[in-house]
């Protein structure tokens, strides 16, 4: 695991009720075999079709498809909500705490002005940040697949 600088106090983040700008916008969704199981299961079709009509394949892996003409995620209904939240892919439950975004400040930043929820709430503890990182490395390989 690369040395992520995170303070022992942990970051504040809350994500905000209807945000949504986070699933809107350029980026992949990065979508396991399992995650497509999940989904799928969540809205009761099968895997194959699941991924004819909600994923598009780069090279062995998947990504969840944009909406038609809008950059933004396929899941994502006219009141900013995801309609397969339950189920939704690692890489959308780890958000903010991203491998790439963590290790580059001038990134973190960016990020801290974009998302709203960055700076609000409780800290997220120091060990949870480092799961998801962990997590986020399986997801990413190369954190420069982050984006
Ligand atoms: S940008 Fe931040 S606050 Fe908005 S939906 Fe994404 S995580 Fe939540």
């Amino acid at each position: 695991m690369p040395n992520y600088d995170i303070p022992e106090e942990g970051l504040r983040f809350s994500c905000i009720d209807g945000c949504s700008r986070c699933c809107r916008g350029d980026g992949y969704v990065w979508i396991s075999e399992n995650e497509i199981a999940e989904i799928a299961t969540l809205l009761k079709v099968a895997p194959e079709l699941f991924k004819r009509e909600y994923t598009i394949r780069r090279n062995d892996r998947y990504i969840l498809k944009d909406k038609r003409n809008i950059t933004e995620c396929i899941f994502l209904t006219e009141k900013g909500k995801c309609s397969v939240y339950e189920a939704r892919p690692i890489q959308c439950r780890t958000y903010p705490f991203w491998p790439r975004i963590i290790l580059d400040k001038e990134l973190f930043n960016y990020e801290y002005l974009q998302c709203p929820g960055l700076g609000e709430g409780d800290p997220v503890p120091r060990e949870r940040i480092l799961e998801m990182l962990a997590e986020g490395e399986k997801v990413f390989g190369d954190p420069d697949l982050g984006r």
